[in-house]
């Protein structure tokens, strides 16, 4: 049998998990500079913590979950989004208690499962990072989270994102809108997909999520849930308008956009960007002041988006954007004949404990099969270790540029490597 990974999945290798070291850390800093920590949660939950606050009649829940029951006869998911652990964790651990902490900003790098129909930017298994905010209402909470993935964006260079920003406003504003939506779609019937027809009668803004051609052009003159909202959800999305404008932050509003989970209320955001002409969502959230009550907690607002790290990168490449990445090793210790091996050993470690990289051969290559592997690794430094630099005590050093070259004693390695490396490298 021929084992190949499951469908959907991906190995990321060496050479290519550098490029997502390097944006977890610049994500990693950036959230930091708002005052984020980090929070990690299971890779798998009860169902239940999914498929009610994500929204039972949702893409998600329907059709993608990743679910199964446990050998305790447990109904579990493999989680497909991370607000809603978030939000899990948040009560569970009783986060809310002391008031000093607030706001608690959390966010998450990790792994998220979905069964779909894998495509460029479309896994079984992903990537996100997310951000979770809990207990502001500010309209400048919403700005501020929004403004932080667009710094994670310009400090990875990517060009061409557009904001896209609407507003579901609170409780009362989205039943009005819904009746309007449903005398406007009612007539229009038999024109939906099947899906959509669906949706109509279980949950009717997802007829404006779809993706089926003929839903589009049946909710283009869809009434805009802007015109519906009451005076606090106008009031909250003016300030938001008006905050990204002072920031200097371009947006599109963008009436149809209502977002694939159920939690949302007031802003509700994604940014957009164009892979090979076709559009491509990297990054999407928004405002769910009601999710930490319906997970028993007590009347918390929050904001939080998600990231897919598969897309983001994606968009580096395509955009040509060249990470700031040179794999590079200080030190190559090339080895001759069987006496040196245990004195090479000594060295390379002695090396890598003052702090630098050191690799060395263990093959007994001929020396100039070690030279290449110098190359290979990008070496900066080459030492050649034999029988008689043994039984002097020292070896030669060389710059593996320049090919400068300096002897010095064991001892001398041992115990002032810093030194020497800079006076050649
Ligand atoms: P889409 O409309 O593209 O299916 P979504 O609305 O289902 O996206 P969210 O649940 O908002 O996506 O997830 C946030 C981000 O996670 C997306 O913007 C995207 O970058 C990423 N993402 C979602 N699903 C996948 C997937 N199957 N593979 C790779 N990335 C994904
Ligand atoms: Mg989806």
């Amino acid at each position: 049998m021929k084992l190949q990974k499951p469908k959907g999945t991906q190995d990321i290798l060496p050479g290519q998990s550098e490029k997502w070291q390097y944006v977890e850390n610049v994500a990693r800093e950036t959230f930091k500079k708002y005052n984020y920590g980090e929070i990690r949660t299971p890779l798998f939950e009860h169902y239940e913590v999914i498929s009610r606050s994500v929204g039972d009649t949702t893409d998600i829940v329907t059709k993608e979950m990743y679910d199964f029951y446990d050998k305790g006869d447990r109904h579990i998911t493999l989680r497909p989004e991370g607000t809603a652990p978030v939000v899990r964790s948040y009560v569970e651990n009783k986060l809310f208690a002391p008031e000093v902490q607030k706001p608690v900003k959390m966010y998450y790098i990790g792994s998220m499962f979905r069964y779909e129909r894998p495509q460029a930017g479309r896994l079984r298994e992903f990537h996100q990072v997310g951000v979770e905010c809990f207990g502001s209402s500010n309209p400048a909470t919403d700005v501020e989270t929004i403004a932080m993935a667009y710094q994670l964006f310009t400090e990875l260079g990517i060009k061409d994102v557009t904001l896209h920003l609407n507003s579901l406003g609170n409780t009362e504003s989205r039943l009005a809108y819904r009746q309007a939506l449903i005398n406007y779609l009612t007539p229009l019937r038999d024109s939906l997909s099947k899906d959509s027809q669906r949706r109509l009668d279980e949950n009717p803004l997802r007829v404006l999520d779809s993706k089926e051609k003929e839903d589009k052009v049946a909710v283009e003159n869809a009434p805009s849930i802007l015109d519906y909202l009451d005076e606090d959800s106008q009031t909250h999305f003016d300030a938001v308008r008006s905050m990204l404008e002072v920031l200097n932050i371009p947006y599109v509003i963008d009436t149809n956009m209502v977002r694939g989970l159920d939690y949302y209320n007031h802003t509700i955001f994604e940014f957009i960007t164009k892979v090979d002409k076709s559009e491509l969502t990297i990054c999407a959230g928004g405002r769910y002041d009601g999710l930490v009550e319906y997970f028993d907690g007590p009347t918390t607002p929050g904001f939080g988006f998600g990231l897919g790290l598969e897309r983001l990168l994606l968009i580096l490449e395509k955009q040509g954007i060249e990470l700031p990445l040179e794999p590079s090793l200080d030190v190559y210790l090339a080895v001759l004949g069987d006496k040196a091996n245990s004195k090479a050993l000594e060295l390379v470690q002695a090396i890598r404990h003052q702090g630098f990289s050191a690799e060395r051969d263990y093959l007994e290559r001929k020396i100039k099969a070690q030279f290449k592997s110098a190359d290979y690794f990008k070496a900066k430094m080459i030492i050649t270790l034999g029988e008689s630099e043994i039984e002097a005590g020292q070896v030669t050093l060389k710059n593996n540029k320049t090919r400068q070259e300096i002897t010095v004693g064991f001892e001398e390695i041992n115990s002032n490597f810093a030194e020497i490396f800079k006076t050649l490298v």
